[in-house]
């Protein structure tokens, strides 16, 4: 099959890339670099069956596929809030263009949508049936509430022109390729612990997330794209682990075998108290269940993040 991913030179969009050429496709990674690294898909440049194209997928594009995994959009709180318009013009005109661009040449779409939909959520762990408790003004919105509305097109092409499109949810995902300088939890902290500084806490700690390895996640997205049942369906794609973030950090710095401490700073405006998914229903509509334990996973990317601290100057990665 030909298969656009957009987004693809990014941390899930990258590892998505690999897993579709190891089963044989064409795979054509789009992407505009906005918060995407060259080095995650410079292993790719000369496969025979991969292409790049670079383009923002706010503009049009006219290229035919036969499935599209539409993950463009910045993802780390640091990069949707240095990019408020352009993240909502991503999960909006981007969204539409992708939409029409698989009405166009009747190809299948995923479109990852977050457990930010949730936003601060009053129900727990979170169901697929849940509306969620989003601040539509605050500084988290231009991601929440534009994936939101990403949901909803997303949901009328599939009404009104019986397009072949599903939704799926994602919960905090970490390994290898995430951006060590993107501020998002897991980078973060092993970063600071590798190089023996205070692991910065915002608040207390004892807020929560669920966090689920790459591998895990790459799996779940290419079951809903390809499970028929899974068409015209919103689901929840996450591990259910959930711990709080002081226990993450005290993790870190035992795996990491640092010195490092960890500092308290203000909360966050609009942070999460608590997030888990429910995955009743990916367990049931694609068999799909995550398999790579918390420990194993930072392990492995605590590696990765080894050799990237060995090979770059400090003021590259500095955050
Ligand atoms: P990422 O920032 O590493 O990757 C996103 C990619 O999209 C980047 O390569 C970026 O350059 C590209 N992009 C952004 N805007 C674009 C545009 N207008 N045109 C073309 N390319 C554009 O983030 P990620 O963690 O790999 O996230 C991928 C998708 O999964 C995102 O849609 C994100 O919202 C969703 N998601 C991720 C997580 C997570 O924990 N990683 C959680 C929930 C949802
Ligand atoms: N966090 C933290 N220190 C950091 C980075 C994040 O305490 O250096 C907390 C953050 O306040 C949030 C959680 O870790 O409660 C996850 O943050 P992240 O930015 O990874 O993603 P989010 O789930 O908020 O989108």
């Amino acid at each position: 099959m030909r298969i656009l991913v957009t987004g693809g030179a990014g941390f899930i969009g990258s590892h998505l890339c690999d897993a579709l050429l190891a089963d044989g496709h064409d795979v054509i990674a789009v992407d505009n670099f906005i918060t995407g690294r060259r080095a995650n898909i410079a292993h790719l440049l000369s496969h025979p069956h991969f292409q790049l194209i670079e383009h923002d997928v706010i503009e049009p594009l006219d290229l035919q596929a036969d499935q599209i995994y539409h993950l463009a959009s910045p993802a780390s709180p640091d990069g949707y809030m240095r990019h408020p318009i352009e993240t909502h013009l991503v999960n909006s005109v981007g969204t539409l263009n992708m939409l029409r661009l698989a009405q166009r040449y009747g190809a299948r779409l995923l479109y990852t949508s977050t457990s930010e939909a949730y936003g601060d959520p009053l129900v727990h762990p979170q169901p697929e049936t849940y509306w969620g408790n989003v601040n539509p003004v605050g500084p988290r919105s231009c991601y929440d509430e534009s994936k939101r509305f990403g949901e909803s097109i997303t949901m009328e092409f599939i009404r009104r022109f019986d397009l072949d499109a599903r939704i799926v949810r994602i919960f905090n995902t970490y390994g290898p390729r995430n951006d060590p300088g993107d501020g998002r939890v897991v980078p973060n902290f092993i970063m600071r612990a590798l190089r023996g500084e205070p692991l910065p806490i915002f608040g207390d700690g004892s807020q929560t997330r669920s966090l689920c390895y790459v591998s895990d996640l790459v799996r779940g997205l290419i079951a809903a794209m390809n499970r028929d049942a899974a068409r015209g369906e919103v689901i929840n794609l996450g591990n259910p682990d959930e711990r709080t973030i002081l226990d993450l950090a005290r993790i870190i710095i035992d795996l990491c075998n640092s010195p490092s401490q960890v500092e308290h700073r203000d909360p966050r405006p609009d942070d999460p108290e608590r997030r888990c998914p429910d995955i009743t229903k990916a367990r049931t509509l694609l068999g799909w269940e995550p398999v790579v334990p918390l420990e194993e996973g930072l392990r492995d990317t605590i590696a990765y993040f080894t050799r990237y601290e060995d090979r770059a100057p400090r003021a590259l990665v500095d955050h």
